[in-house]
């Protein structure tokens, strides 16, 4: 890998101008004045010069980017969110690896380093969607980790829990879960399970929590106590 010396920028928490040595993809030397003879030597004075951008939540599946115009049609519920993206999904093409692809590239060139990105999982769409998004990334320069995220439900939707396993079978990092009481109606069962999944594949575990009130706070406190109880 070509070494990279990026000249006069302005590291965020110096405080003032510095040199850059970039070795092997990792930072190897800061200073004013570094010599690195056969280094590709960039200019950034007075820019700033920041650490790669960490997106730790996105829907990279979903994505449209690099396709056509498509208006809004989305109501303004959660619900209505979650049902527009169902059934628009084969009309739209979702999932598509050339747009994840393209909405990568564009997350690139804007300084995003590592995306965590939760894909939709269900009867339908099976595991279309992490291929879709593993095809996308292979060789990118993002580093992509994916969740194996229930969007419409586990209980509620027959046959998913089957396939997030699957999917965490197949290399997948992480198993997702989606409001347990307001989508799932049974929080208790619901973590019971992606808490499961998350123990016997060494997965990780990140969750959408929409629900408010003291029904919120009572899941938390489930979280919190399968959370300590797998240390
Ligand atoms: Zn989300």
């Amino acid at each position: 890998m070509t070494d990279v010396l990026l000249r006069g920028g302005l590291p965020w928490g110096l405080g003032a101008p510095a040199d850059i040595l970039v070795r092997d993809g990792l930072i190897h030397q800061v200073g004013a004045g570094v010599d690195a003879p056969g280094a590709r030597s960039v200019d950034v004075s007075g820019q700033l010069v920041l650490p790669g951008l960490v997106e730790a939540h996105c829907h990279l599946d979903k994505t449209l980017y690099g396709g056509p115009w498509v208006p809004h049609s989305a109501g303004d519920t959660l619900a209505g969110r979650i049902g527009n993206d169902l059934a628009r999904r084969a009309e739209l093409g979702v999932p598509s690896a050339a747009r994840v692809r393209a909405l990568l590239e564009r997350m690139s060139a804007a300084g995003t380093t590592h995306v965590r990105t939760h894909t939709d999982i269900d009867p339908l769409v099976g595991l279309r969607g992490v291929e879709a998004v593993r095809e996308a990334a292979a060789g990118c320069p993002v580093d992509v980790r994916q969740v194996a995220f229930p969007q419409h439900g586990v209980l509620t939707d027959p046959g998913t829990a089957e396939l997030l396993e699957e999917a965490l079978k197949s290399g997948v990092e992480a198993v997702g879960g989606l409001d347990p009481a307001g989508v799932d109606r049974d929080p208790v069962r619901h973590l019971d399970l992606v808490f499961g999944l998350a123990e016997r594949y060494g997965a990780h575990l990140d969750l959408h929590l929409h629900d408010g009130g003291s029904l919120g706070g009572w899941e938390l406190e489930l979280i919190i106590e399968r959370t300590k109880a797998l240390g």
